[in-house]
């Protein structure tokens, strides 16, 4: 999968270093003063992601933890989303990441401890609300974990401190580490979930839907807590009907009122990864339904319609026996 292994001198000795060795015995191994050394440092073209992809590993200066844009998550709560890795192996064509690096490399953060020190300064400063901290803004949170091996630092931490709450989102079936865990009431593993065609033509190399389902039935069945996201929902013309086979697809595999929360969201862009969309994906099924440039300057699609879009979906939803106020609308 990796064509070269950059890590910095300081981790050689690391315990992801060794499982990375072991995992990609075939990618050339360098080791490098720092990673900003090289990602980012000349333009690498975003589908190079297909085959000549590289993986760094390194220690994150700077913000570990930033404040969730509104609208993120549930509401009345707070917010954060912290940075424990840059890129991800898949390539939904809709992904954000396309216009936000200079490179689509992967970069892994091993300086979780860190992490864990701003999380607690954070509460400290957040004294009586209930925090969430979400994993996955630039990658995906599950993908490679039982590679980088953080999850049970992070299982620790959330033990110790009930009040705070742990989001991990993914597109993978990966929960290897989790079920290894005890299911924790404040630690989330939520799974981002579209209609079965979405998922096929336009999430390449994701999990594919029965995967997902079958992996949150897992965690439901060990008692883990378990969200979705229906977001992005990308238009068909058929989006109603596809949505209400997902619904009746979840139920196959666990009762519907199990899922902590659902987010409801419809594709976005900022313009510059909506120009890299385009330029990468010409063909896609993303460019059929309407698309503007909305009030906070994202490309999506006109209020009137997206707003009947996603409460059509909520409404088969409540129907199908999930609670109204578990369901929210992100970023809208
Ligand atoms: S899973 Fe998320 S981060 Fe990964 S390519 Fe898809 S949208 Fe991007």
């Amino acid at each position: 999968m990796f064509e070269t292994i950059y890590i910095e001198k300081e981790l050689l000795g690391h315990k992801t270093a060794q499982n990375l060795h072991q995992v990609f015995p075939k990618a050339e191994l360098k080791s490098i003063d720092s990673y900003t050394d090289i990602f980012g440092a000349y333009r690498k073209p975003y589908l190079q992601k297909r085959n000549r992809l590289n993986l760094f590993l390194a220690t994150k200066k700077g913000k570990l933890i930033k404040e969730a844009p509104d609208a993120y998550g549930l509401k009345g709560e707070a917010h954060y989303y912290f940075i424990h890795a840059f890129n991800c192996i898949y390539e939904c064509e809709y992904c954000y990441l396309q216009g936000y690096f200079d490179s689509p490399d992967i970069v892994l953060f091993v300086n979780h401890e860190d992490i864990l020190k701003e999380m607690e300064k954070t509460l400290d400063s957040c004294a009586n609300k209930n925090v969430w901290f979400h994993a996955g803004e630039f990658s995906d949170s599950l993908a490679m974990s039982h590679i980088s091996g953080e999850i049970e630092a992070y299982h620790d931490f959330f033990k110790s401190h009930p009040k705070a709450k742990l989001e991990l989102r993914t597109k993978s079936a990966n929960t290897r580490s989790l079920l290894k865990l005890e299911p924790l009431h404040n630690r989330i593993t939520s799974f981002s979930l579209a209609p079965e065609w979405q998922t096929k033509d336009i999430e390449h190399k994701t999990a594919s839907l029965k995967q997902r389902l079958s992996a949150m039935k897992k965690l439901i069945q060990a008692g883990h807590k378990v969200a979705v996201h229906f977001d992005p929902v990308v238009l068909h013309k058929d989006y109603l009907s596809h949505y209400k086979l997902l619904i009746e697809q979840m139920s196959e595999y666990f009762p519907i009122d199990q899922i902590e929360y659902l987010s409801l969201g419809v594709v976005r862009y900022t313009k510059e990864v909506f120009k890299a969309t385009q330029e990468h994906y010409p063909e896609s099924p993303i460019f059929a339904g309407e698309l503007i440039t909305s009030f906070d300057g994202k490309v999506r699609y006109p209020k009137p319609l997206r707003m009947s879009v996603l409460r059509n979906i909520e409404s088969i939803l409540i129907k199908s026996g999930l609670q109204k106020e578990k369901i929210y609308l992100c970023m809208e």
